[in-house]
């Protein structure tokens, strides 16, 4: 399977490594999504529902033919970090691979191995900080108000737990460096 995946990928993206990568391949084996990833017959139905294709050069089916492929790339390319996790590839995928969740667990590998966008991070800093991953502007209050939607609210007991999480799992020290 894995030589019929380079066949495809050198003619469809000119992918430059056929070199498995044994450690990743190991990493991910152990979270048991080896087999998974050797369903995969690179259809590219993934890619053309995924919202991001149609905005940047993130495609879905890439990062599955990397990740079976223990090429390193798909934990080291900040593509890994755009997906929204909609889960509309996991409903067309028809060899049912549990596409964000694989997805997850390249993000944790690339953690470990220091791989995380700056931009990441501050999302991340912001939830903490906030309770929210982007910043509620003015436009965006005014616009609330004028469709009739409640003020946006944080509850301060859901940021405590919240907190708490993140301390007890090691996501704070991640994302502020202490
Ligand atoms: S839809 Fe499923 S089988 Fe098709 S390329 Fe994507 S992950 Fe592979
Ligand atoms: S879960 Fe991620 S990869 Fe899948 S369709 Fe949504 S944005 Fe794209």
């Amino acid at each position: 399977m894995f030589g019929l995946w380079v066949c495809r990928e050198s003619s469809l993206i000119s992918m430059k490594t056929t070199k498995v990568d044994k450690v990743l391949r190991e990493k991910l084996g152990a979270k048991e999504f080896t087999s998974m990833l050797t369903m995969c017959e690179q259809c590219g139905v993934c890619s053309g529902i995924c919202p991001l294709s149609k905005l940047t050069d993130f495609r879905v089916r890439k990062i599955i033919l990397r990740a079976g492929l223990g090429d390193i790339e798909a934990i080291k390319s900040s593509d890994l970090w755009l997906c929204m996790m909609c889960y509309a590839c996991l409903e067309r995928c028809r060899t049912g691979l549990e596409i964000p969740d694989i997805i997850s667990v390249l993000r944790t590998l690339a953690i470990e191995d220091g791989n995380v966008p700056d931009s990441t991070i501050k999302v991340a800093q912001m939830f903490l900080k906030t309770g929210h991953a982007f910043p509620i502007s003015g436009l965006t209050k005014k616009m609330r108000k004028e469709l009739g939607l409640d003020e946006i609210k944080v509850d301060p007991e859901a940021m405590e737990e919240v907190g708490k999480l993140a301390e007890k799992t090691g996501f704070k020290k991640l994302v502020e460096g202490k």
